[in-house]
């Protein structure tokens, strides 16, 4: 009875032992995993590096243009400054009969613009001059008589026919109103001697490096206009100074085209980041 009594006892302590065995196995292995991973799972040292750059290491912050505020820039400026995208809206040979619907478009998009106006154009066109000057777009003198054979003449003769112009707009805009801004005639190349001469006469001349191409004949098709403004300003953001536009167009009575184009000009230019703004009256 004794020996019978004593068989199961035994089996119940083996039973026993032999689950805390496994209960301590079953401990130890959580107490791996879960506890303890790095003891049993190395992480490669090429991971934890990388890891580690993820969190720790400054990404390097993009070259962001410069923002200004400023709306009207000199000539020195325009030439040095590259850090901005900036287009200046160039309108010669006015006022003419185009000269208020380009205002009413410049109006709509709230940009200024420069025009430079021949002596000729502004005698006849008074008001027109006032209007301009008015609605805050700067005023640049682009001579009296528009003689584009200046090499015919003198020095002399080119610096007094830019007088003569800045007299009259005097006149038109009281005697308050200065510029010493001024484009020539056909775009000043090649003609150093004269521009020696308008420097040491206090004015400072500006010429383009985008044109709309609508001198090209009478009436160019506005797809032709923007197509060239589209091409040039591609060819532009590709070089150094392509930050700055200084865009020539014409405010001629038979220049009807450019005032068609222009909302599109302008709106492709928006899309393409460029801020407005006007070459400033004093340089
Ligand atoms: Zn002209």
């Amino acid at each position: 009875m004794r020996y019978l009594s004593k068989k199961p006892y035994i089996l119940k302590e083996k039973i026993c032992f032999i689950g805390l065995l496994l209960i301590i196995c079953a401990f130890r292995l959580i107490k791996i995993q879960y506890f303890h991973p790095k003891d049993t799972i190395p992480v490669p040292p090429i991971a934890q590096e990388e890891f580690g750059n993820f969190i720790t290491e400054e990404i390097p912050p993009e070259p962001i243009p410069k923002k200004t505020e400023k709306s009207v820039f000199a000539v020195k400026e325009i030439l040095n400054d590259n850090l901005e995208y900036k287009a200046f809206l160039t309108f010669d040979d006015g006022p003419s009969s185009n000269t208020e619907k380009i205002l009413e478009i410049l109006n709509k998009y709230d940009i200024k613009a420069t025009f430079f106006l021949v002596g000729t154009m502004v005698e006849s066109q008074r008001d027109l001059v006032k209007k301009i000057h008015e609605s805050g777009h700067s005023i640049g003198n682009h001579s009296y008589s528009h003689n584009v054979r200046y090499k015919n003449f003198s020095p002399k003769y080119f610096v007094n026919d830019i007088k003569r112009n800045d007299a009259l707009l005097k006149e038109v805009l009281g005697k308050d109103f200065k510029t010493n801004l001024v484009r020539f005639p056909g775009g000043s190349f090649n003609l150093n001697s004269y521009k020696a001469s308008l420097k040491s006469s206090g004015f400072e001349d500006i010429n383009w490096n985008l044109s709309n191409g609508d001198t090209s004949a009478i009436k160019v098709p506005k797809s032709a206009l923007l197509n060239n403004i589209y091409k040039e300003t591609e060819d532009l953001n590709s070089t150094k100074n392509g930050h700055n536009l200084v865009i020539l167009m014409h405010d001629l009575s038979p220049k009807d085209t450019t005032v068609e184009a222009l909302p599109e000009v302008i709106e492709f230019l928006q899309k393409k980041g460029y801020k407005f703004c006007a070459i400033s009256e004093r340089n």
